[in-house]
């Protein structure tokens, strides 16, 4: 019997594996120490308890928090929706503004559409051609109105990281709120609410090396105390903010995850961010007309987003299906034709936004990863360019 080896796995901003010690850390929670974590009459509920509190610590310290700062939910999604909508419905009396910026995820994006349906403004600030939001537009855009600016700390598509402390020192100057969606930097970029100013942030696990279906949201509870309406309404779970029994095995797991990116991270980071420069430098020298879409100075250390001149995306993408796993564009708008709302935000042309390649490196990649990748690029880039009737320089 022969089996194909499996492609190489470079899709990690759209989810990463679970760490073994993640997993080993969970487990006991499924079967053993299976308590509902609100049962307060016996041993059962109070393990549950105790361990949820132990992975709040963690979260916490991951980001410069207090404990008693995170709010535990389903997800980024969800931790963006709380946020967004939330904060705008707690701070009806301060106006009905909200500014984001035009290459959020669409979990920013979608909830301020539902706020704009509700009758709020809403500014979607424009980023400069290398992707990053130029604070100065965002002084200008800040009304007295204003409650709420929700702009990405580094994004997903692109890994461009954006001037979080600067945005944060103005929303402090101007008295409104920051929400920040740190879904692909907690893994990879030492984070602290406090020195940057942020109110809100969100996180999910499966992003940062843990479980899928959970995720946190930092909402500050000092200087200023940030007021959320839920959107969840139940038993009052998470100090009301969001009801439902909590998921204990996934909230460890989160923990757990979470203490090792605070241990780790800064290495993996040097370690990928060697590997990605690699991957840059071996397709710069075997594909010809390639360019980088996005920042390289300013980007995330696992990232790389490339367009590849008269090659579509989608069939270099399926070309190299046996060889390694990439998107384009972001997972959660391919399937539709669109080119992405983010490459058009950079003023890149839709032809070359169809022509993108997403990687996402991660801890289990490799050099020897790296230079398959790099062979393999090269190849169906030079088969599809020879098929081309107007192709341009062939590689290799
Ligand atoms: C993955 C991702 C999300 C969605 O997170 P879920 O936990 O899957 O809901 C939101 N924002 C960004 C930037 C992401 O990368």
């Amino acid at each position: 019997m022969t089996t194909q080896p499996r492609p190489i796995y470079m899709d990690h901003h759209a989810t990463t594996p679970v760490d073994p010690r993640v997993l080993e850390a969970m487990l006991p929670y499924f079967s053993e120490y299976f308590g509902n974590a609100s049962s307060r009459t016996h041993e059962f509920g109070w393990r549950a308890a105790e361990a949820v509190e132990a992975a709040r610590a963690q979260v916490a310290a991951l980001i410069g928090a207090d404990a008693d700062e995170i709010v535990f939910t389903s997800g980024a999604t969800e931790s963006n929706n709380l946020a967004i909508l939330g904060a705008a419905e707690a701070n009806l009396r301060r106006g009905r503004h909200v500014i984001t910026c035009m290459t959020e995820h669409r979990a920013v994006l979608d909830p301020c559409r539902a706020l704009e349906q509700r009758g709020w403004r809403v500014t979607r600030l424009p980023v400069e051609a290398d992707g990053l939001l130029d604070p100065a537009r965002l002084a200008d855009a800040i009304e007295a109105e204003t409650v709420l600016v929700s702009v990405m700390w580094a994004n997903n598509e692109i890994g461009v990281i954006h001037p979080i402390a600067e945005i944060g020192r103005l929303c402090a100057q101007r008295g409104c709120l920051l929400h920040v969606d740190a879904s692909q930097a907690a893994a990879m970029l030492p984070l602290d609410v406090r020195a940057a100013g942020v109110h809100l942030l969100s996180l999910s696990a499966h992003k940062m090396y843990g479980p899928k279906g959970i995720g946190a949201l930092y909402v500050r509870r000092r200087e200023p105390r940030v007021r959320l309406v839920p959107v969840v309404h139940g038993g009052g779970h998470e100090r009301g903010l969001r009801s439902g029994t909590l998921n204990v095995p996934g909230i460890v797991g989160m923990g757990s995850a979470a203490a090792i990116a605070r241990s780790e991270g800064a290495q993996v980071a040097k370690q990928l961010a060697a590997l990605r420069d690699r991957l840059l430098a071996g397709l710069r020298a075997r594909v010809p007309g390639l360019q980088v879409n996005g920042s390289l100075e300013h980007r995330l250390p696992n990232n790389l987003n490339v367009s590849i001149e008269g090659v579509e995306g989608e069939s270099l993408i399926m070309g190299l299906r046996s060889v390694v796993a990439v998107s384009s564009g972001s997972a959660c708008t391919s399937g539709s034709a669109e080119p992405s709302h983010v490459l058009a935000a950079l003023g890149i042309s839709p032809r070359l936004a169809h022509s993108s390649i997403r990687f996402g490196l991660g801890r289990g990649n490799t050099q020897e990863d790296v230079d398959r990748v790099v062979e393999g690029v090269a190849q169906v880039v030079a088969r599809l360019r020879a098929m081309a009737p107007d192709a341009p320089p062939s590689a290799t």
